[in-house]
């Protein structure tokens, strides 16, 4: 079945599909209108689906609908159960998917279109990309899903292996392309899955910010180069929705990349050779003792504070403490007392995931301090209330040899009293010990968050 719709007509479909797209990118560049942005994109894809179906020469629609449909409902039903604490792996896998998708659109360019050779190098290098970044994203997942360890795991001699793997894995690629012969072609894909495993298992956990966004980046430039491959081959004018849409992921997924990179202070090359956290600790056991404080002692503390800073991480999202310290931020102010929040970027699992959850609870965004604006303030801060952050304000970050040393971190340490308010003697995502809590001016607060920011509420209620 063909349905004859002009290409010009098809390609202005297209035009509006990548307007859409561009809009919803502008709009996720704030916490106030990312839902919105969310929604133009996948709006966006939709238009561009749909009217790929049109494009003369398509055939296999049967396969392509069921195709659609495995994905679309499995998207569906894994996005309708996800938690909210689990969407960084959910979003590490959908970056794989993509970029599978991209390497299995090489893979058929390969098969159909060898001998051409624009086609089948662009198809190449689509390949290499995609295969190292589903590879990459699916140890991701599991570091991230606690499946695997989120410490670097550093097998011997990894650097030389890597990259002969890596040597060997574009090799066949090379042979495929120069022989015109298919048989290379699955040692190829083999072998650069194995890359982008490799790759992928020494970087620690507190470094997967940059992971993440880079794959995403890459699949990004994967899916553009299949779509230069396509729009060299039959299928023509379908390519360039690829091209664009691959364009857009690839330079927004490199800027979150250098971002998320700057706020670990590391270089991204670092990031994926260096091997970081993968140094055992050398300051020796931690001196000293971790000092509790009950709620209703906390609650004084706070509402004779003229400022208190209130310090988010992954525990406040796993709690989903934030309309509580909504609550509790309202009745500190109530009495006075100055609240701020200061906002690590890497804090939580995902690149803002403190400002969209705070957002959610209808934290006002002048409340939010970003870690340069806050840090000057903490040695004239009464107290900081660090709340299910453990690795964003761990001082070991300030010592040599430390495997978080460079990172920096807000300098809580520096205020006149602490407060953290978490449920045990848990580490934190890099699996490193925190001294900040054996300090003196320190103080436990156990609990799940939610609750004990609950008692609190009611402790400053009486
Ligand atoms: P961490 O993961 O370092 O620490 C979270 C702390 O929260 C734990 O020590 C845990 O201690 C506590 N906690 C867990 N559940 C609860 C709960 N229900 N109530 C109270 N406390 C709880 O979090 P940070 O936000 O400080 O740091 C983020 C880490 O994740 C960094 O290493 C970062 O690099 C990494 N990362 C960040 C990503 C991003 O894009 N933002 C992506 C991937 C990784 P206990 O068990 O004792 O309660």
């Amino acid at each position: 079945m063909t349905i004859d719709v002009l290409p010009d007509t098809i390609n202005a479909v297209y035009v509006v599909a990548v307007i859409v797209f561009i809009l919803g990118l502008k709009a996720m560049s704030s916490p106030e209108t990312a839902r919105r942005g969310i929604l133009f994109a996948g709006v966006a894809m939709l238009i561009a689906v749909l009217v790929t179906f049109l494009s003369p020469g398509l055939s296999n629609f049967a396969w392509i609908a069921l195709g659609v449909a495995i994905g679309g409902l499995a998207g569906w039903y894994w996005a309708r159960v996800v938690q909210m604490t689990a969407m960084p792996q959910m979003v590490a896998m959908f970056n794989g998917m993509g970029g599978g998708a991209a390497a299995a659109i090489a893979a058929v360019e390969l098969l159909s279109s060898l001998s051409n050779v624009a086609i089948a190098g662009l198809s190449i290098a689509g390949g290499v990309i995609g295969s190292i970044s589903i590879a990459g994203s699916v140890i991701a997942f599991l570091k991230l899903q606690g499946w695997l360890r989120s410490k670097p795991i550093v097998l011997p001699a990894r650097q030389v292996v890597n990259t002969v793997v890596l040597v060997v894995g574009v090799g066949f690629g090379a042979f495929a392309l120069l022989r015109t012969d298919t048989v290379w072609l699955l040692p190829f894909f083999v072998v650069l899955l194995l890359y982008g495993i490799l790759l992928t298992l020494p970087i620690g956990g507190a470094d997967m910010p940059v992971v993440i966004s880079l794959f995403n980046a890459l699949t990004g430039i994967a899916v553009a180069l299949d779509g230069f491959a396509l729009v060299n081959g039959p299928l023509g004018d379908a390519g360039y929705a690829m091209v664009i849409a691959g364009t857009l992921v690839g330079a927004a997924g490199s800027l979150l990349t250098l971002l998320m990179a700057k706020a670990m202070n590391r270089s991204v090359a670092n990031v994926f050779f260096g091997a970081f956290g993968a140094t055992e600790e050398t300051g020796g056991p931690i001196q000293g003792q971790m000092k509790p404080i009950d709620a209703s002692d906390a609650a004084v503390l706070m509402a004779y504070a003229n400022q208190v800073i209130i310090v988010p991480g992954y525990g406040m999202a796993v709690a989903q403490a934030q309309q509580k310290v909504k609550e509790l931020a309202d009745l500190l102010e109530s009495k006075g007392v100055t609240v701020k929040f200061g906002i690590h970027p890497v804090a939580g699992r995902m690149p803002g995931h403190m400002n969209v959850l705070l957002a959610e609870a209808g934290i006002s965004y002048d409340k939010l301090f970003d870690r340069d604006e806050i840090n000057a303030e903490f040695p004239s801060t009464d107290v900081v209330l660090v709340l299910g952050a453990n690795d964003v304000v761990n001082p070991a970050a300030h010592r040599k040899g430390s495997p978080l040393e460079g990172m920096p971190i807000l300098d809580v340490e520096q205020a006149k009293n602490v407060i953290v308010i978490k449920r045990g003697q848990g580490k934190g995502f890099a699996g490193i010990e925190n001294d900040l809590f054996y300090r003196d001016n320190c103080r436990m607060l156990y609990g799940d968050a939610q609750q004990v920011v609950g008692k609190l509420v009611s402790e400053l209620k009486k």
